[in-house]
């Protein structure tokens, strides 16, 4: 489980990027967090796993104050939390199957990875991960020749790669066209729901938060102003979040288009499935 208490960074220019920021997220649990650029969505996610320092507040994983490592002990941590980029970060000239690998540099001995010598049991676990996103057939291509959502799946396989404890994702789909952008959305959680993986994935696009996740966290400025199920974000909320907009496309109070939505994503869950 993670706990994130009373969270606050300020930049040195200035920039109140968040500002007392609180919640818990429970093992299994996949949040989605929204808000307008600006919001800090990035800021949070950042300061989990402390690319970016907090300026005040705790970030809890498990049994460990995050907050409190010193250099080494960070290291240690920052293994245990998965990261999945917009930008998939992949390095271009190596084979997915070594970009997979990647996920276990901060475990292997420089020496062997320097030689791209990785034990066994790792090359058979980064296996195992390329087959559930898809990718077998693409092991020894160069990550410089897949596809947007291809280079994502590796992407979820490296952060896989290192049995996190947690996922911490940053705008995954905003790359993919819409169809992709939903095969990838689907395959982040069903493997966090086969693991009972904790993730948090910030989102811009709301639909696509409202289809997969379990719970939307909404920052604005900072804040959380919304904090609940994906159903309980109404026009109201929407509002409070992005401002004056028709948000009927996404939330029609009147209409109750919201019970059709959920059962459209369970239609996709399912076809996801089979
Ligand atoms: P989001 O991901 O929701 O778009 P960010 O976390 O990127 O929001 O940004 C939140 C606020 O912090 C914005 O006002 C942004 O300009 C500011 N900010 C983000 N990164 C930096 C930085 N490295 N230095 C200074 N200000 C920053």
């Amino acid at each position: 489980m993670l706990r994130v208490s009373s969270l606050s960074k300020r930049y040195r220019t200035g920039d109140h990027a968040l500002n007392g920021v609180s919640f818990e997220v429970p093992a299994g649990q996949v949040v989605g967090l929204i808000g307008p650029s600006g919001a800090g969505k990035s800021t949070l996610i950042r300061c989990i796993n402390r690319l970016v320092e907090p300026t005040s507040g705790q970030v809890q994983l498990n049994d460990t104050d995050i907050t409190q490592l010193g250099r080494g002990g960070l290291r240690r941590a920052r293994r245990r939390m998965g990261m999945i980029f917009q930008e998939y970060a992949l390095v271009e000239r190596l084979s997915v199957m070594e970009n997979v690998l990647s996920g276990r540099l901060g475990y292997v001995p420089f020496w062997r990875s320097f030689l791209r010598r990785f034990p066994q049991a790792d090359v058979d676990k980064a296996f195992t991960l390329l087959d559930r996103v898809g990718l077998t057939e693409q092991a020894d291509k160069r990550a410089s020749a897949l596809s947007g959502g291809q280079r994502q799946r590796v992407g979820i396989a490296r952060a896989l790669e290192q049995d996190p404890e947690l996922l911490l994702v940053d705008e995954p789909t905003a790359s993919l066209d819409p169809k992709t952008a939903r095969q990838i959305m689907r395959l982040i959680c069903e493997i966090c729901r086969e693991r009972t993986l904790p993730a948090i994935i910030s989102l811009h696009d709301v639909l696509l938060a409202k289809m997969f996740v379990d719970r939307i966290i909404g920052l604005r400025a900072g804040q959380i102003v919304f904090d609940g199920a994906p159903a309980a974000l109404n026009t109201a909320m929407l509002t409070e979040i992005y401002g004056e907009e028709d948000w009927t496309q996404i939330h029609d109070d009147k209409a109750e288009d919201d019970i059709d939505l959920d059962a459209h994503a369970r239609e996709e869950r399912m076809a996801g499935l089979a």
